[in-house]
């Protein structure tokens, strides 16, 4: 059993990277998220216990994300790859992972880093928009609609959702770095860590990554 980890800020091109290395390499795709949505969905005693924690506001605590992780390796075959993607975020959480895969003969085999100057992350999500009517993204710079302001698959209108706009962008940022400057400290005392230049096209990095995990096995 092996893994790897993708840390990466809003804005990096990590949903990319994840899609490539899903369909190119031999690693299931792990969102907490994801995991913690079908066990609410399905009732599982795990997802009742989430639920909880949701429906009040607070955050879901280590133990049961931690828990809902060892069901999904439990679920898998022995010899299985797995990504992770938007955790660990805690160190509480990496040491959790770390005793997981050992004491079931496995290893974490790379932690991939996606680098981006903090400026370039933030014209990347405050450049975003949303078409009202049909949901489809745009992008001022980088995927810019035909017409100024109106959806190229439905003629709706676009606009900044609140989520995009630069006081929220600049807090999440903010909340990330904080969080990840001790898991990039963690996995690079242990020689895991991989810096990725995520400064250009999603594709490029996303190939690296490719390249470097093809690389591993
Ligand atoms: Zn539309």
């Amino acid at each position: 059993m092996k893994a790897i980890i993708l840390l990466g800020a809003p804005g990096s091109g990590k949903g990319t990277v994840a899609e490539r290395v899903r369909d190119r390499c031999a690693y299931l795709h792990v969102s907490t998220g994801d995991m913690l949505r079908d066990a609410v969905k399905r009732g599982t005693e795990t997802g009742r216990q989430a639920e909880g924690y949701m429906k009040r506001g607070e955050l879901v605590p280590d133990a049961v994300i931690n828990l809902l992780v060892d069901q999904r390796l439990d679920a898998g075959t022995p010899d299985a790859g797995y990504m992770f993607d938007g955790y660990p975020r805690t160190i509480q959480q990496a040491d959790m992972l770390a005793a997981s895969f050992s004491k079931r003969n496995g290893s974490i085999r790379k932690v991939f880093l996606l680098e981006t100057p903090r400026d370039v992350l933030i014209s990347r999500l405050t450049g975003r928009r949303t078409c009202r009517a049909c949901g489809t993204c745009f992008h001022v710079v980088n995927i810019p609609p035909k017409r100024d302001g109106i959806c190229d698959a439905c003629g709706g209108a676009l606009y900044q959702r609140p989520d995009d706009q630069e006081a929220t962008i600049v807090n999440r940022l903010d909340v990330y770095m904080r969080q990840t400057e001790s898991l990039i400290a963690f996995y690079e005392k242990q020689g895991l860590l991989m810096r990725i230049n995520s400064n250009r096209q999603a594709e490029a990095s996303a190939g690296e990554v490719v390249r470097a995990v093809q690389a591993l096995d």
